[in-house]
C-alpha cells in the first residue's frame, strides 16, 4: 500500500523553490493558474521511497504572511484553509543561506500556523565561498525543526530532504511565537473569544482580510468583532509583530550563523572584508573623503579657468567682429 503526502515548497522569490521543486518532481510537472486569478500553478509529484509517493505544490514567492499582493495572497489563504484538497501535511520553506535572516522571518511565521514545517537552505554550495558558518545542530534545536542543507546546482541534499519528508510526522507542530507577546490584552480577548483556535491563525484571518480579500465565511472563524478595531491600530499591531519575530530570529542567528569575511574566497566578500576593517575601513573612507573634497576644490579650477577664459576670448573676439556701436 502506498502513501501518499502533501507537500507545499513556500519561500522568498529567488530562494530557488522552483530548483528545488525540479529537483524533486523531476519531469512529472503540471503547470496550471489558481482559479479565476493569473498566478501560476505548478504541481509535480515524486516518490520519496519505496512505499511513500509525494504530490509537490510549487507556491508563489512571498516574503511574509501579511499579504500585500495576489501571489502572496494565494499562500495564506492555502495555509488558513484545511479542507482546501491542497492544503499540506509538510511544508517547506526554502531559504537561502546568504539571506538567512529575511528568510526566517516567513519560517517562524508558517511554523506558528502549526503545520509541520522544515528548514531548507539551498545554495549551500556559496557556504565557503561568503565565508559563512552554520551551528546546524542547534539551529534546528532552536527552530525546533529539521534543517537541510541544500544544493541544486551541485545536487546536494535532496535525498536528505526526502527522507525527512518520509517522516514528517516526526516534526513537532508547535508555534514558536506567542502573539499574546504582541498586545496582551487584545490577543487575550481573542483567545477568550475562540478557545479551540490557534491564535496566530486568528490574528492572521483579521489581518488578511483587512490587508487584502475577504476570506469565505465558513471556512475560517467569524473574527468580526476584532475587525472592528481601527485599521491604524492593527497596522501597529502587525509592525510590532514583524519586530518582535526580528529579536527572536537575531537572538537565534547570533548563536548560530557567523560570516567571517576573512575565510570568505570570493572578491565581493574580499573586498567587503578590507572596505569595512576595523582600521584599514576608516582610512579608506578618509581618503574617499579627501578626493572628494580636493576635487571640489582644487581640480575643479582647471574647468573653472577654462570656461572663464573661453568666454572673455569669446567676448573679444565678437567686439573685434561687430561694428561699433552693436
Ligand atoms: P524561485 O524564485 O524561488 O523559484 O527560485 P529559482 O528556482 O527560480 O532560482 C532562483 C535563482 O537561484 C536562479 O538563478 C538559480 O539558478 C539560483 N539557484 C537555485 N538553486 C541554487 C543553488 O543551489 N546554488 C546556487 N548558487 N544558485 C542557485
Ligand atoms: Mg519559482
Amino acid at each position: 500500500m502506498i502513501k501518499n503526502i502533501k507537500v507545499a515548497l513556500v519561500g522568498n522569490p529567488n530562494t530557488g523553490k522552483t530548483s528545488v521543486f525540479n529537483a524533486l518532481t523531476g519531469l512529472n510537472q503540471k503547470v496550471g493558474n489558481y482559479p479565476g486569478i493569473t498566478v501560476e500553478k505548478k504541481q509535480g509529484s515524486c516518490r520519496l521511497d519505496r512505499a511513500t509517493k509525494a504530490r509537490v505544490l510549487d507556491l508563489p514567492g512571498t516574503y511574509s504572511l501579511n499579504a500585500s499582493s495576489m501571489d502572496e495572497s494565494v499562500v495564506v489563504e492555502l495555509l488558513l484553509n484545511k479542507n482546501d484538497p491542497d492544503f499540506p501535511d509538510v511544508v517547506i520553506v526554502i531559504a537561502d543561506v546568504v539571506n538567512l535572516k529575511r528568510n526566517l522571518l516567513l519560517f517562524s511565521q508558517i511554523k506558528d500556523l502549526e503545520i509541520p514545517t522544515v528548514l531548507v537552505i539551498n545554495m549551500s554550495d556559496q557556504i565557503k565561498r561568503k565565508g559563512i558558518q552554520i551551528d546546524l545542530e542547534k539551529l534546528e534545536k532552536k527552530l525546533n525543526t529539521k534543517v537541510v542543507l541544500v544544493s541544486t546546482r551541485q545536487n546536494l541534499g535532496v535525498s536528505q530532504l526526502k527522507q525527512i519528508l518520509v517522516n514528517y510526522r516526526s516534526i513537532p507542530n508547535t508555534p514558536m511565537f506567542d502573539p499574546t507577546s504582541i498586545d496582551k490584552e487584545y490577543f487575550e480577548s481573542l483567545k477568550k473569544a475562540f478557545p479551540n483556535q490557534s491564535l496566530y491563525k486568528l490574528w492572521l484571518v483579521i489581518t488578511q482580510d483587512i490587508n487584502f480579500t475577504k476570506l469565505e465565511r465558513q471556512k475560517v472563524p467569524d473574527t468580526t468583532d476584532f475587525r472592528t478595531q481601527p485599521k491604524s491600530f492593527l497596522k501597529k499591531l502587525q509592525q510590532r509583530e514583524t519586530i518582535k519575530r526580528y529579536q527572536t530570529i537575531n537572538q537565534i542567528l547570533k548563536q548560530t550563523y557567523k560570516v567571517n569575511l576573512q575565510e570568505a574566497t570570493d572578491l565581493r566578500s574580499r573586498l567587503d572584508n578590507l572596505l569595512i576593517h576595523k582600521f584599514w575601513g576608516y582610512i579608506i573612507f578618509f581618503l574617499t573623503l579627501l578626493t572628494i573634497f580636493q576635487a571640489i576644490f582644487d581640480w575643479s579650477t582647471v574647468p573653472m579657468d577654462f570656461i572663464d577664459n573661453s568666454f572673455v576670448g569669446l567676448s573679444e573676439w565678437l567686439k573685434l567682429q561687430l561694428p561699433s556701436g552693436y
